[in-house]
């Protein structure tokens, strides 16, 4: 490798960077472009993408349909304010997510970022009860194995022995973790605590069929179905947090189309703008919707990030949903999922896995223990590809352009590491 550009080297001692041990950490890989399933790096090396950005960059990098969008916006209106203002990009936005989700999910609040969109979904929780004059419904249950964010609120519902936020367990105030209901044991169990805590708990909270940062761990279908059952029976609202899983990752545009049940309140961002600005959104149903609108101004919904909205960000997103009702995804989501498939499954017989399974356009190797992470990157950076294991996970979430022959050297690529 050349020597770092100089605004590395310069910039290193100021800036912190996210999750790492900033005495002992390798110095970060300095990217200068992207292009379709690409990263071009500042010595002129390329990587296929393999992680497609923490899952958002569903298109690939830079499409030209989302760049001329942005462009188009940038030149009219880059950013206003939302409060008492309102611009095209996001009423478009909530009126188009409102006709591709299922059912009654028909009011978008439109935020920043995947923590803060799941934030506001559970304050709309909380304070929907309030405004039915339930009182004492203030707490959340959530799955172990669950990661919803890294604020506070959204620490206090990702699970705290396997998420990254066990340091802060003494100052959240607890709410209720559990085991997902994987079967008609597991429903029992989850029934018999919600007979007894269900009239403190405002919702459920969990990620449908892969429950992602936390450990890329699959659930059935049938398991949504029975928190859709358990929640009507003891009247708890249901999040579902597609923020990994909406946009076709799975194999269905959301997560929640294969199980045929929807949540009162949905929240979305990652692949929301395919993967170039930040935007979220929680999404209410009718109901819940309907449960704020009153003669009582304390009854609105009381939240209001700076900015909210962002029509840039919008525009993007509207861009992205132009190329998702496009519908080449339908048939990538299938052809990377066999590809995967195929591509992974000898890592079954290597030393030190403990799994290989693929749902959709995520594919995973578990090992027992986790890597040395910097030699692993080290080692797929000689391989031409940039993946990044989570603890013990090594994962693909290639973007859902990805040809077969990206996908043939990203597998190859953790075939040939997990090897050595
Ligand atoms: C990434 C993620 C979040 C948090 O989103 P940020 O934009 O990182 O705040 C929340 N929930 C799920 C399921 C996620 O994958």
């Amino acid at each position: 490798m050349t020597n770092p550009p100089d605004w590395l080297t310069r910039g290193a001692p100021h800036i912190w960077r996210p999750y790492t041990q900033m005495k002992t950490a390798a110095p970060p890989i300095p990217v200068v472009r992207t292009r379709g399933a690409k990263l071009i790096l500042a010595d002129g090396r390329e990587l296929i993408d393999g992680i497609a950005s923490w899952w958002t960059a569903a298109h690939g990098y830079n499409h030209p349909h989302i760049i001329e969008a942005m462009r188009a916006q940038l030149e009219k209106m880059p950013h206003v304010m939302f409060g008492g203002l309102a611009h095209e990009p996001a009423y478009v936005l909530a009126r188009r997510l409102a006709d591709v989700l299922p059912g009654a999910l028909n009011h978008a609040f439109l935020a920043e970022s995947g923590s803060v969109a799941v934030e506001i979904a559970m304050k709309m929780a909380v304070q929907f009860w309030l405004n039915q004059g339930v009182r004492g419904r203030t707490k959340f249950v959530s799955f172990r194995g669950g990661y919803h964010g890294d604020t506070f609120a959204t620490m206090m519902v990702s699970d705290p022995e396997e998420g990254m936020h066990k340091l802060f367990a003494d100052v959240l105030p607890a709410q209720h973790v559990v085991a997902l209901p994987y079967d008609d044991a597991g429903e029992k169990v989850l029934d018999a605590f919600l007979a007894e805590h269900g009239s403190e708990i405002a919702a459920l909270i969990v990620e449908p069929l892969v429950q992602g940062a936390g450990g890329m761990v699959f659930h059935e279908p049938e398991v949504l179905r029975r928190l859709r059952r358990l929640a009507d029976a003891h009247r708890v609202l249901l999040i579902f947090d597609e923020i990994f899983t909406g946009f076709g990752r799975t194999g269905s545009l959301f997560a929640m189309e294969q199980a045929g049940v929807e949540p009162d309140i949905v929240t979305l961002s990652k692949a929301l703008t395919g993967g170039v600005l930040p935007l979220s959104a929680a999404i209410a149903s009718d109901r819940v919707f309907d449960g704020f609108l009153s003669d009582d101004p304390l009854a609105a919904l009381m939240h209001g990030p700076t900015y909210m909205a962002n029509p840039l960000a919008c525009a993007a997103a509207n861009a992205s949903l132009d190329l998702f009702a496009q519908g080449a995804w339908r048939a990538d989501v299938p052809r990377i999922d066999a590809r995967l498939r195929e591509g992974l499954a000898p890592c079954r017989d290597l030393p030190g896995v403990k799994d290989v399974r693929v749902r959709g356009a995520i594919g995973v190797v578990e090992l027992h223990k986790a890597p040395d992470r910097a030699a692993l990157t080290a080692r797929f950076l000689d391989l031409g590809v940039w993946i990044r294991p989570l603890d013990r996970i090594v994962y693909l979430t290639p973007p859902l352009i990805a040809t077969d022959d990206d996908v043939a050297v990203l597998t190859g690529a953790i075939r040939t590491a997990l090897a050595a």
